[in-house]
């Protein structure tokens, strides 16, 4: 640890040497003292007061020189001249030194430095905060701390090869994280080795979540293709003149073909919320009109698997929303509703004020979701039941536009569910202003 070593000797004595008039000592404590401004974090705290006590001597010293009467010749006056200067400088290390160090203990990056032995020496809050509820880090090796044999290989290569490397580390524990790493050599002089930390988490997530859409969408895609394809490719090769299943094949290609048109109808919502392209219009909506609305286009399929269908908002209720947005997750809910309530059931659409915001229910008495999957159920292409959702035509996205769309209105979406009974979904957004 050389660092440390001058912190302890070569400042310490500062104000002793210049007592004994050891000019040379003096010279070579704050030559130093320079040397290592930059890396005056690494030092114990005794540095700052030591280069302080060096400042306040040397400028005592220089008063000194130049007021005694009996040293005013052209030497002496050089000489205080010098000493002034040097006290002018340990000031402006001192505040070096203060500016690393505020520096370092308040940049969001975790920040440790070893000795040339590789062990860590000093780190700033952040570290402790990225690694809590570590608590003792300053005299463990790398391994200790993170369990990482990448980590302790790297620090060693920085150390005595001065190689650096950057490399990612997990975190396990109550918080699992992902650390990214910087490692870099800190040079013959000094030796050892600094690090920094940040946290990556997030970003992986991210990049995850990006890359299992990007696989969902293909997949998707590819289904109907395929069957679009095949079939097409089946009646080419002679089955267009088989007039038994001729017909039949032309249906599925129909049906698929409207499944992709649909799929790609909701992919464009999607993305059009989340550019945040699509202008919405907030303004008063009477909740009881946009629900008509919205039940007059489920009517047919309820009506085609008997289902009831009935609406209970009061004319008086009137948000603060877009109505095409509103009226958009009404439909998809109600949608959802008559297509998981097998024949029979009932769907009731009830409006209400609550806790001073408007809010809508949809409620069926259909297949229900378990309580395990509820809160994912707003995930895209999440689905219960998958067979179930394709068959039913469902592209897996019409409750993920629906919370996209609450969000953007500030507005909420709550779902309540007892399988095999049926399920709520309960929508918020504020009542009119003004
Ligand atoms: P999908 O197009 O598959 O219906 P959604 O995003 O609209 O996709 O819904 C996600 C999943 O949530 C559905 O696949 C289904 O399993 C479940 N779900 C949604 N609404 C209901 C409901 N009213 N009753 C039962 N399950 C539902």
């Amino acid at each position: 640890m050389p660092w440390l070593g001058f912190a302890a000797v070569g400042v310490g004595g500062g104000a002793g040497l210049l007592a004994a008039s050891s000019w040379a000592g003096f010279f070579a404590g704050v030559a130093a003292a320079a040397a290592s401004a930059l890396v005056a974090w690494v030092a114990t705290r005794p540095l700052q007061a030591d280069l302080e006590t060096l400042s306040t001597a040397a400028r005592g010293l220089a008063r000194e020189l130049s007021s005694d009467p009996t040293s005013r010749n052209a030497d002496t006056r050089k000489l205080a001249r010098e000493v002034n200067e040097l006290a002018e400088q340990t000031r402006k290390l001192s505040l070096a030194h203060d500016t690393l160090t505020a520096v370092l203990d308040r940049m969001p990056d975790g920040v440790w430095i070893t000795s040339a032995d590789g062990t860590i020496v000093r780190h700033n809050a952040a570290l402790q905060e990225l690694l809590y509820p570590m608590t003792t880090l300053t005299g463990q090796r790398p391994i200790a701390v993170l369990r990482s044999t990448q980590l302790q290989e790297a620090v060693v290569r920085a150390c005595e090869a001065a190689e650096p490397a950057r490399l990612e580390v997990p975190v396990e524990g109550l918080r699992p994280r992902t650390l990214a790493v910087d490692v870099v050599p800190l040079g013959k002089e000094l030796g050892g080795s600094a690090a920094v930390f940040r946290d990556v988490s997030e970003l992986r997530r991210l990049e995850k979540v990006r890359q299992d859409f990007v696989a969902n969408v293909s997949h998707e895609l590819a289904t109907p293709i395929t069957a679009i394809r095949g079939y097409a490719e089946t009646l080419r090769e002679g089955a267009l003149r088989d007039p038994e299943n001729a017909p039949q094949m032309v249906e599925i290609i129909h049906r698929q073909s409207e499944r992709l048109s649909e799929l790609v109808r909701d992919l464009l919502e999607l993305s059009r919320l989340d550019a945040k392209e699509q202008k919405l219009q907030v303004e008063p909506v009477a909740l009881a009109e946009v629900a008509a609305r919205a039940a007059e286009a489920v009517r047919p399929k309820a009506s085609s698997k008997g289902i009831t269908l009935e609406l209970s908002v009061p004319t008086e209720l009137v948000a603060q929303a877009d109505a095409r947005g509103i009226e958009q997750v009404l439909l998809n809910l109600l949608d959802n509703a008559v297509k998981y309530t097998p024949r029979g059931g009932r769907v009731e659409v009830r409006g209400q004020t609550a806790d001073g915001r408007c809010a809508v229910s949809v409620r069926d008495t259909g297949v229900g979701i378990e309580a395990k999957h509820l809160p994912r159920v707003f995930e895209r292409f999440y689905r219960v039941d998958k067979g179930r959702s394709r068959d039913m035509g469902g592209t897996g996205l019409g409750l993920s536009i629906v919370k996209n769309l609450m969000t953007a209105m500030e507005g909420d979406v709550r779902v309540e569910s007892i399988p095999g009974k049926g399920t709520t979904f309960t929508v918020t957004v504020p009542t009119q202003t003004g």
